[in-house]
């Protein structure tokens, strides 16, 4: 992470608090949206590394494209990346076009600054937002802790840095250890 974590970060790390998604899916495809509307959610916030492109490029997988298309439909999408818009262009340009609003890049995960700027994007309170992300420490962590409610979906098949498989073991245990 580019940032210091807060004190109330590392104590979520070493005790667990706010690291337990809502619901845990292997993609966006596999998330029911009838599930998502059964507890008043209107909203999606998405990030976009493993949750709709390929880590580190600008390349929607195409298996959650028709999903995508879908929630577009029936719920108001935001986009929140924590990654630079330059390193996201091609994302960024699509969004456009889709006419998606994007978090703005002084905010990052897991801060709660940023999910209340997406809530302000959305125009809805941050209880009838989900938020969908791979990453236990930035997506869940800030949405569970911000009051969304949080779902997490498994890294693309695919090459990612070997450091950030490691810390996704650490996430991910920790996140089994909560009660
Ligand atoms: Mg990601």
């Amino acid at each position: 992470m580019h940032y210091t974590l807060k004190p109330a970060l590392w104590r979520s790390l070493l005790t667990g608090a706010h690291l337990r998604p809502w619901r845990h899916v292997r993609d966006l495809s596999q998330l029911a949206l009838d599930d998502l509307e059964q507890v008043g959610a209107r909203g999606v916030v998405l990030d976009a590394d493993n949750t709709l492109v390929f880590h580190g490029t600008q390349n929607l997988n195409p298996v959650i494209v028709p999903a995508f298309d879908a929630m577009r439909e029936r719920f108001t999408c935001v986009l929140f990346s924590n990654r630079s818009p330059e390193r996201h262009a091609r994302l960024t340009r699509y969004a456009e076009e889709l006419g998606l609003p994007i978090v703005e890049q002084t905010h990052k995960k897991p801060e709660a600054s940023g999910f209340e700027r997406a809530a302000e994007l959305a125009g809805l309170p941050v209880e009838q937002l989900v938020m969908v992300g791979d990453r236990v420490l930035t997506d869940i962590l800030g949405a569970n802790r911000a009051g969304l409610r949080s779902v997490l979906v498994d890294p693309f098949d695919g090459e990612e840095p070997t450091a950030l498989t490691w810390i996704r073991r650490v996430e991910r245990a920790r996140m089994g250890s909560t009660g």
